[in-house]
């Protein structure tokens, strides 16, 4: 009795969160039981559908426009269209798929039955297409979705690399999304291609707290961004990885001498790719910011491994890195001494400036818990790491250091089994290890003493088949050390992601 009990009493909580990987063709019986409807709160779907025609790595571009567009046939109608309506307690749905396959989505009609689940707070579309094809049997325009107070968060991700072409339907379900949704969303996170930009400033936003866009920079509306989302006033985090069509140079978010009013007082985390020294919005961040990221995107360590991954013709981003001297102008603008998390990507270039760039972070953002540093040297065969470190010294706060130093020697992404025997097997993979200790155990011993909460330092390498990962070091301090002794253990975490969604 009393294990029945227990089972029972323990089943909400079992059962919460379920996760279901989905074959092609679905069928009913392959759906979570019955039974454990009523538990269930967060729903994972995962189709393992295979590319048809498409060669998995093929990556279409205009000269090479898809052909073979796929609508997914897992998420069977009895799941999508009965099932979630029995589901009480259901208030995240999250769509994925197993593998790359570049043209693959869900059509309206799945988009749309999730979307009317009562009380669906968070929904999220990953690695899949929203209407990759049209759809003749969904009437569209209202179509029974109708405005919802409950739905807070829309996520829609699109992987990377992925073509930067977006479908007509595909637009046409966002910009219903969009107008259906506008006065509940709380996060918003879409591709750039397809997102429906000119709807999106004119609208109000009332609880709008988050938004990320991603991808190709749309050329029209040409109004500054500072301008065109005005009417989001409530923006705590606004992430804006975008790049430019091809030799057109970064355009600022505030450009020099734009008439306009700081429209984001709340901001607490901005991610700009692409920066431009310019960019008047840097002087006008409010001090309630904790966080800031100038960086490339893609991110350039990602892009090498594209570039290994890809062929030439089908992946390439113009845009020069920024160098130090930007970076510093930028951070010499910025009047938000409180930060709590730096990121930066830079390539080094006039003698010296690099050195004051990283004397000017810790002097000016001396409560910095985490700071990534992507420092690109730009031919130099030497790599000052031991002056870094004690440039970086002063960061008493710093818990949290990710270090990629692009050292002389680092072991390339490989992808093919050849590729893959010759990485395992070269002698650069141990030195490159050996590089990797060192410089933990160089930052370890120049921080440990200064920076008492310094806990973690990454520092990142490519990984055969999977592109960047991180290296994990945790700092150990001797007991009753002196000042600047510690040991740093190794701990490898072949499972730590590079994140480049973030
Ligand atoms: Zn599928």
């Amino acid at each position: 009795m009393t294990s029945k009990r227990l089972r029972e009493a323990s089943m909400p909580i079992l059962f919460s969160s379920c996760y279901q990987r989905l074959e092609y063709p679905a069928a009913a019986e392959d759906i979570i039981p019955q039974k454990l409807w009523q538990y269930v709160r967060t729903l994972h779907l995962k189709c393992v559908c295979r590319p048809l025609r498409a060669f998995p790595h093929t990556v279409y571009d205009d000269a090479h426009p898809p052909t073979d567009p796929v609508v997914c046939g897992a998420f069977h109608r009895w799941l999508t269209d009965v099932a979630v309506r029995k589901m009480p307690r259901l208030t995240e749905v999250v769509f994925d798929n197993c593998k790359y396959i570049p043209v693959h989505g869900l059509p309206w009609r799945t988009v749309r039955a999730m979307l009317t689940i009562p009380n669906l707070h968070h929904f999220a579309i990953a690695s899949l297409r929203i209407c990759p094809t049209a759809d003749d049997t969904v009437e569209w325009g209202d179509s029974g979705l109708q405005p919802s107070a409950a739905l807070s968060s829309f996520r829609y991700w699109v992987r990377d690399p992925t073509p930067t072409r977006s479908f007509p339907a595909e637009e046409r379900g966002l910009d219903t999304v969009v107008r259906a949704f506008h006065a509940s969303l709380e996060t918003l996170d879409l591709p750039s291609e397809p997102a429906p930009i000119q709807l999106m400033c004119s609208l109000s936003w009332p609880r709008l707290r988050e938004l990320r866009l991603r991808g190709l920079r749309w050329t029209t509306p040409s109004t500054p961004i500072v301008s065109l989302f005005a009417c989001m006033p409530h923006l705590r985090t606004l992430v804006l990885q975008l790049y430019e069509p091809e030799h057109v140079d970064a355009r600022a978010v505030w450009p020099r001498g734009f008439s306009a009013t700081y429209p984001w007082p709340e901001l607490e985390y901005l991610s700009i790719s692409h920066p431009d020294a310019d960019d008047d919005i840097y002087a006008h961040l409010p001090p309630t910011l904790r966080g800031l990221a100038l960086r490339s995107w893609p991110h350039f360590c990602v892009q090498i491994k594209n570039d290994n991954e890809y062929p030439p013709r089908d992946l390439r981003w113009s845009f020069p890195m920024a160098n130090a001297s930007s970076i510093l102008r930028i951070l010499q603008r910025c009047g938000t001494p409180d930060l709590r998390t730096l990121e930066l990507e830079y390539e080094v270039d006039e003698p010296g400036v690099d050195a004051e760039l990283l004397q000017y972070v810790a002097a000016s953002f001396p409560r910095l818990r985490t700071l990534e540093l992507h420092r690109y040297r730009n031919g130099d065969p030497v790599v000052p790491t031991a002056e870094i470190a004690r440039y970086l010294s002063p960061l008493a706060e710093l818990a949290m250091l990710k270090l990629h130093l692009d050292f002389p020697g680092t072991p390339p992404p490989a992808f093919s089994p050849a590729d893959q025997r010759r990485f395992c097997n070269s002698k650069a993979l141990a030195a490159y290890d050996v590089t990797l200790r060192s410089t933990a155990a160089t930052f370890a011993s120049a921080l440990t003493y200064t920076s008492p909460s310094l806990r973690e330092i990454w520092v990142l390498r490519y990984v055969a088949y999977r592109g960047p990962m991180w290296a994990d070091f945790s700092v150990i301090r001797a007991d009753g050390g002196a000042p600047g002794a510690a040991e740093v253990r190794v701990q490898r975490q072949d499972g730590r992601f590079y994140m480049s969604r973030t």
